[in-house]
């Protein structure tokens, strides 16, 4: 499923295809400015309770 969120780097709203129902700790690069961030999902069956993302060191 896709989800929105704000990319702590450059604040650009950025679409994350998330894997549905499985609670995960990932890291992907922003589409736009191309730095890592963590990720953090938490599904209670099929509905995101948690999701969360942090900037990954500099
Ligand atoms: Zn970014």
């Amino acid at each position: 499923m896709n989800h929105n969120f704000t990319c702590p780097y450059c604040w650009e709203n950025v679409d994350v295809q998330l894997e549905f129902s499985v609670s995960e700790t990932y890291i992907q690069d922003c589409e736009v400015c191309c730095n890592p961030i963590e990720i953090q999902t938490e599904w209670s069956r099929d509905v995101l309770t948690y999701f969360n993302v942090n900037p990954i060191g500099q």
